[in-house]
């Protein structure tokens, strides 16, 4: 891989990691997010439920799981 493309593929995973992060800060504020792909509400899944902690959607095409230290 050559330096460009590889520093393409770090600004990407940087945009989705940055997205990612403000996904759960809002998530985790209360506020209704919808998936961006599907439309349906994003919910948290807890430790608690003991479940695998995470934000899905309905559909599951949002699917982000979470290491939560509380
Ligand atoms: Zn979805």
């Amino acid at each position: 891989m050559d330096k460009q493309s590889f520093a393409r593929l770090q600004g990407l995973s940087a945009n989705s990691y940055n997205a990612q992060k403000s996904l759960i800060k809002n998530v985790l504020a209360g506020r209704q997010v919808t998936c961006q792909h599907c439309g349906t509400k994003i919910r948290v899944v807890l430790p608690a439920d003991q479940q695998t902690t995470g934000l899905f959607c309905d559909k599951g095409c949002t699917n982000i799981e979470l290491d939560f230290v509380l």
